[in-house]
């Protein structure tokens, strides 16, 4: 008998909540670096899946069921906790001088306006922790449209505990102009898709350009993502990209990691 397509989405969300009960979801974290002195800025959190039989599977094979099902939320949860406990352990271990490192977390829509995200927060802070001015969160503009109201009131409260908010996939969805204007955003992260071709594409090299020149005009950072290549990165840099992310930095690495690369990159 053929399965539908309902029973393959109950199956894997089955899969999640098992795997989330197991404790199965952990970060891994990708360096963001300086264009302009390459030094160490912070990292992005990323989740990975270690299931017991599929080995370490990647948000592309779970986030969407995971979003459909509103586990997402969970999720999210989970990577925000061990991404602060691991960053903070391993800066114990390591105190770095300089500038505090920034750990930069994804932020499903759904848990964006949702306000419990807030208290979570404050229930972190409680605890004690101490590097709540080196978190952000990366946003994307998924639903977010229909929301507006909602997504200004839970941001601006995030802004006041000292968070700083990056836009994800900058250029890929619609309306982009229409969050600059409304919401309070520090950062702009300009997609792998526009980045990788700068140096092939006229058109994409015009729409990063672009990009820049608003950011800087606006007084807000940029990062691109996905830099995989020296001469793409110099060109960045060249057009007044500020920080860069991708392979040629550092690919996403498990919390044991984490030590070595901050031991080994320049600082400041
Ligand atoms: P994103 O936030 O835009 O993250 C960047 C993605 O680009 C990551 O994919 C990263 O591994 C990949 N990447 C970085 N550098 C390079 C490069 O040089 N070349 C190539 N080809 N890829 C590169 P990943 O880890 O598979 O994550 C995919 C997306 O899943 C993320 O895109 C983010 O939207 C979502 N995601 C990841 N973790 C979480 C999470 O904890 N919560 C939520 N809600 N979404 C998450
Ligand atoms: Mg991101
Ligand atoms: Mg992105």
């Amino acid at each position: 008998m053929a399965i539908s397509d309902d029973q393959r989405s109950d199956g894997i969300e089955a899969d999640i909540r098992g795997g989330l009960a197991a404790f199965e979801f952990e970060p891994f974290f990708q360096p963001i670096v300086n264009f302009s002195n390459s030094k160490l800025v912070g990292f992005e959190a990323l989740a990975r899946w270690r299931h017991p039989e599929r080995g370490l599977v990647s948000p592309a094979d779970f986030v969407g069921a995971a979003e459909s099902s509103g586990l997402i939320r969970a999720i999210d949860r989970v990577i925000l906790d061990r991404a602060w406990r691991a960053f903070e352990d391993a800066l114990k271990s390591f105190p770095v001088r300089g500038p505090p490192l920034l750990l930069s977390v994804n932020l499903s829509t759904e848990h964006l306006l949702d306000s419990a995200i807030v208290d979570s927060i404050e229930a972190l802070m409680a605890e004690g922790r101490g590097i709540i001015s080196r978190l952000q969160f990366e946003i994307t503009e998924t639903l977010l449209i229909n929301n507006k109201d909602m997504a200004e009131h839970i941001l601006s409260r995030l802004k006041i505990l000292g968070i700083t908010i990056a836009l994800d996939d900058f250029g890929t969805g619609y309306s982009s102009l229409v969050y600059l204007h409304r919401f309070p955003i520090d950062c702009i992260k300009i997609d792998r898709s526009f980045s990788k071709e700068i140096l092939t594409s006229p058109r994409s090299h015009a729409i990063v350009r672009s990009i820049i020149t608003l950011a800087q005009s606006m007084d807000l950072r940029t990062v691109a993502e996905g830099v995989e290549q020296k001469d793409v990165a110099d060109e960045l840099r060249a057009l007044g990209c500020e920080f860069g992310q991708g392979n040629y930095f550092g690919k996403p690495t498990p919390a044991s990691g984490l030590v070595e690369i901050v031991k080994a990159a320049p600082r400041g």
